[in-house]
């Protein structure tokens, strides 16, 4: 085994193929078939095409009297062509539906092949090794498509018609005198087929022009493989006037044929790697390894398939002549190594949130070129700007932060900047007491405990409100109405110490307000709850559908009415103790109306000493937020013992404002001219015989 050298490898592997592989004997090349067709149904299409190819070969001739004595002088008089190329993926997200990879890998074959750098030249039989040649022709996927836009060459195309391919699959074709047309397609409607193209001056319509493909004849990876990739250099040789070897008939063996090169020898073709094969002339070898044979085992072109291949990109037959212009290279973007497109980038951390002091760490994710330099900004970071590739940025201060990247390279500059990119989180929380509650009666969101996260493009998102109010005279809310996209909108509350929370089950509670625009609408809220500062988040509660649309539906601007508030309960009982639980609502909408919310409280089910607020007892604090009028109100069944304090968040008794019997029927005690209350939240409680308490808030400004 030892002895086995490169070529009788290639040769080995090729003969295996022949008895294992279907594909080599079954599935051919279409090209002459097509041709014939395109001209036997335009007549004037073949006098043109004729009158050509007469030129073309005369040129051929001239080349191979003058040009290739001197192959270092070859080397020197000849321009590379490079050729812009698109590839068109008709599919219905199968396989055939080919990763940028196994294209990217097919175009590194095509420009092995045309350079003379594929590894197996080496296999060549000696017959031949004077005769291969670089054709100095390299193929770039697009970098522009045919409006300027940025692409990657690669067109994706959802279509039934990638099945039994036809010129009628030939969706999307970019502008042939600008572009390399290649459609790679599941299956072809002609049984065995594995592609086709047309040699200049045979399609029609010219839409039709280029290459039509086999998805899985693409590339050596994914659904491609090593034995197959050749197949679309030996299209593209026809693209650029190559027939097969043993002339225009699609059926090698039967009789033996030319192909008007000269360096060529007649042959019949092939269909197994008979290397030493002289069936036409006696003594005369023919080039079973030429690209434009069918045997499987090719790795070369001929010096005279070259030139022909040349005149034929100096020609206007086709437009082949203006695909490689200076001015073309420009337009499709690939005479720069690598356009930038987009200077996108992202962190190591899905959320992008962290505790303070923690780090992120950033990277570009910009396409399609590879930049050459960085330049970031990172308000509220340290450092706030980087020139590094790949930055890391520490976050000391709670808050949310935008981040911004210009990127460079050869072909030019492109910036991002992502708005309230970065969430930065307390490690510390920002509320404890007994009943933690929040009726956003103070300044208006965003404050310094309520971050608005992913504003829509629109400008629409979580805003404080006196439109309407569950209690009080505010509430936050999201215009919603007429908005078509979906796009999501979170806000962030105040992270609450759990440990000094009443009762071993807490709970938390909220109102909602809210309509859709029509019946089908599902927009969405949901609650999550974080215990690391908004690295994860784990859901609550999710209410969508009817549940979420308290007043129904309506096509005009929704305002809730005091019946329309609903309150919901969502369960933490798996987080008593927690001393640092962020909260979140993630509003997701599907365009249907606006959305309200108001009077979020979290306490535990059963207190030491304090009761859940309840709706169970008649008392009201009004107005509230209190003013000098305010005053708290009930009215009694039957003579009972009344004892009414004011206390604090954390419990604390701030005042009494009665104790003692109380009658049958009305009462009424002023509770809001108590110099002794700074603004901030409140609550009365109103224990009844001495048992039974109930509490309601109360906000002084
Ligand atoms: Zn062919």
């Amino acid at each position: 085994m030892k002895k086995f050298t490169r070529s009788a490898g290639a040769a080995l592997i090729a003969v295996l193929m022949t008895g294992s592989l279907l594909a080599q004997n079954t599935n051919y090349c279409y090209t002459d078939e097509m041709v014939r067709r395109s001209l036997d149904a335009n007549p004037q299409l073949k006098a043109d095409y004729l009158a050509e190819q007469n030129r073309l070969e005369t040129l051929d001739q001239q080349a191979a009297r003058t040009q290739y004595k001197d192959s270092k002088d070859e080397k020197a008089m000849l321009p590379v062509y490079i050729i812009p190329i698109v590839f068109h993926v008709l599919h219905q997200n199968g396989t055939e539906n080919i990763s940028d990879a196994q294209i990217k890998d097919e175009v590194r074959i095509l420009n092995e092949d045309y350079r003379k750098l594929n590894p197996d030249i080496t296999a060549v039989v000696a017959a031949f090794t004077g005769t291969t040649a670089d054709c100095e022709i390299e193929f770039r996927l697009a970098q522009k498509d045919p409006n300027g836009n940025c692409t990657n060459g690669i067109d994706r195309i959802f279509s039934s018609l990638t099945n039994s391919a036809d010129d009628g699959s030939k969706l999307n074709p970019w502008p042939r005198n600008k572009y390399l047309n290649v459609w790679s397609v599941k299956t072809i409607g002609t049984a065995g087929v594995a592609g086709y193209a047309y040699l200049p001056g045979t399609a029609f319509p010219s839409t039709t022009d280029g290459v039509l493909i086999l998805s899985d004849y693409i590339g050596s990876i994914g659904t491609g493989h090593v034995s197959t990739s050749r197949a679309l250099t030996h299209e593209i040789g026809h693209f650029l006037n190559l027939q097969h070897t043993w002339g225009n008939t699609n059926n090698p063996g039967v009789a033996c044929g030319d192909d008007g090169v000269t360096d060529t020898p007649v042959t019949k073709g092939h269909t197994a790697c008979s290397l030493s094969d002289a069936t036409c002339t006696s003594g005369i070898i023919e080039n079973v390894q030429n690209y434009m044979e069918y045997a499987y085992c090719s790795n070369m072109f001929t010096a005279g398939q070259k030139t022909r291949m040349r005149n034929a990109l100096t020609s206007s037959t086709g437009q082949r002549n203006s695909l490689w212009t200076t001015s073309n290279l420009t337009a499709t973007g690939v005479s720069t190594p690598s356009v930038l497109c987009n200077a996108d980038f992202m962190t190591d951390n899905a959320t992008n949130s962290v505790c303070q002091g923690a780090s992120l760490t950033f990277t570009d994710i910009a396409w399609n070129g590879n930049p050459t330099a960085w330049s970031w900004t990172f308000p509220g970071g340290t450092p706030s700007t980087s020139t590094d590739s790949v930055p890391v940025i520490q976050y000391n201060t709670p808050g949310i932060y935008d981040a911004s990247l210009t990127v460079t390279n050869a072909s030019g500059s492109v910036s991002a900047t992502k708005l309230g990119y970065i969430t930065v989180n307390s490690n510390t929380a920002s509320f404890s007491g007994i009943i933690y509650t929040e009726g956003f009666e103070g300044a208006a969101i965003p404050t310094t405990n309520w971050m608005v996260r992913n504003q829509s493009p629109g400008g629409n998102t979580w805003v404080t409100t006196t439109a309407a109010a569950a209690t009080g005279s505010k509430s936050v809310m999201i215009t919603n109405l007429s908005t078509s996209a979906t796009y999501v909108d979170e806000l962030i509350g105040p992270s609450i110490d759990m440990s000094a929370i009443a009762g071993t089950a807490p709970q938390m509670t909220f109102k909602i307000a809210s309509a859709h625009r029509l019946s089908t609408n599902v927009d969405k809220l949901q609650l999550y709850v974080s215990t690391n500062c908004g690295l994860s988040w784990t859901l609550r509660k999710n209410i969508t559908g009817a549940a979420l649309a308290t007043a129904g539906t309506t096509t005009s601007n929704y305002v809730p009415a005091a019946a329309d508030w609903i309150v919901q309960t969502a369960s933490l009982a798996g987080y008593a103790g927690q001393t640092n639980l962020y909260y979140m609502f993630r509003f997701t909408s599907d365009g249907g109306n606006n959305i309200y919310l108001d009077d979020i409280n979290i306490s535990g089910t059963v207190s030491a000493g304090i009761d859940e607020v309840s709706n169970n007892i008649d008392f009201n604090i009004y107005p509230n937020p209190v003013d000098e009028n305010s005053v708290i109100a009930f009215n009694l069944m039957q003579k009972q013992n009344i004892n009414i304090k004011v206390i604090d968040v954390l419990g604390r008794e701030i005042t009494t404002v009665f104790n003692g019997n109380l009658n049958e029927g009305a009462h009424q005690f002023a509770v809001g001219n108590n110099a002794k209350l700074s603004a901030g939240i409140y609550f009365v409680k109103v224990t009844v015989d001495g048992d039974k308490s109930f509490t309601k808030k109360m906000i002084v400004r």
